[in-house]
């Protein structure tokens, strides 16, 4: 029986893991899918206090790690799969442990990327089709890529790929972008950076069936298609929270995020951070303040 379990290791997992380290409850902590969460997939974070000179994300993540380590919080790879909220003894199915028992659990699953949906882009994942540049940016060095997304990612994608690939094409669905104002300038002053304003993949060529050689743009405004060349498709088109396996045991809102009060779900003992109760702001500052939020508030429902 652990008194507290934390389910994701992104920065709202792991400043809740620190928070109740601190606080003497020797949390468990597991990582998911996707250990360290988005922030691996990031690179220079410039919007993080504490760093004037911007800190990639994946060594950000791990330092929070250790400083959580460091007061007893214990790291495992698992990922839970089901939940069973309806006693006070909280149960957790997991792939690897089977099943836990806790009194408090908090949620930090953060989201995961969305996709286009187009049978194309299935088949081309891995092949020049990617929703992360900062992983995959590097094996089209040299080469023209296109990114599919108007908000801070595409943008942010878009920067890091204009200074390897030859040229770089955002396809953005309207005529202005969503991303803040100081993202959306640097993109368009960016001499190899061109915005293919109201257009929308239609679909991902790959004539030898192998790997990308252009996606087809139709036109919203026209209806009008054509084909763009490139090596590479970056989709970064917002995310979905990684709730689904919370259905049915806690309230969620119509597009899955947790829903919160405070930090607080409808469940008592039971409490959530980060993105995946965050539909608003997903910022890796929001979530670690969140998931010590969280901490602090299964702290006090622990202690009665
Ligand atoms: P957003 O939801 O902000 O943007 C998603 C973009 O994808 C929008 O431009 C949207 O178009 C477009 N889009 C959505 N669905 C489709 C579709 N089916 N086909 C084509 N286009 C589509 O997601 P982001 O991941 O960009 O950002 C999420 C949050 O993270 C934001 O709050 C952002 O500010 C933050 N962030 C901050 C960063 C930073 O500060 N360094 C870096 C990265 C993210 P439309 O505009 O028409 O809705």
């Amino acid at each position: 029986m652990h008194d507290l379990v934390i389910l994701g290791s992104g920065p709202a997992g792991c400043s809740a893991a620190l928070y109740a380290a601190r606080a003497g409850f020797s949390p468990l902590v597991l990582e998911g899918m996707q250990p360290g969460g988005q922030l691996t997939q990031t690179s220079d974070i410039e919007n993080y206090p504490g760093f004037p000179k911007a800190i990639n994300g994946y060594d950000l993540v791990v330092a929070m790690r250790r400083q959580a380590e460091r007061f007893g919080a214990v790291f495992q790879m698992d990922a839970c799969t089901e939940v069973d909220f309806t006693g006070e003894i909280k149960r957790l199915k997991t792939m690897v442990a089977g099943t836990l028992e806790c009194r408090a659990v908090i949620l930090a699953t953060g989201a995961s990327a969305r996709w286009l949906g187009l049978d194309s882009e299935k088949r081309l994942m891995g092949h020049g089709v990617s929703a992360c540049a900062t992983c995959d940016g590097a094996f089209f060095k040299g080469k023209e890529v296109a990114v599919n997304g108007g908000g801070d990612t595409a943008c942010e994608d878009a920067l890091f790929l204009s200074r390897l690939c030859a040229k770089v094409t955002l396809i953005h669905r309207r005529d202005a972008l969503r991303a803040s104002k100081v993202m959306a300038d640097r993109v368009l002053s960016t001499p190899n950076i061109e915005v293919a304003w109201n257009s929308v993949v239609a679909d991902i060529l790959d004539p030898n069936q192998e790997k990308v050689t252009g996606v087809v743009l139709r036109d919203t405004v026209t209806g009008e298609t054509r084909t763009l060349p490139v090596s590479a498709l970056f989709v970064a088109i917002g995310h979905t929270p990684n709730t689904e396996f919370l259905k049915g045991a806690l309230e969620l809102d119509a597009h899955g995020y947790i829903v919160t009060d405070g930090t607080r779900t409808s469940v008592k003992g039971v409490f959530a951070a980060g993105d995946a109760q965050d539909p608003a702001y997903k910022q890796a500052v929001i979530a670690a303040g969140s998931g010590a939020m969280a901490a602090l508030e299964a702290e006090r429902y622990l202690l009665g």
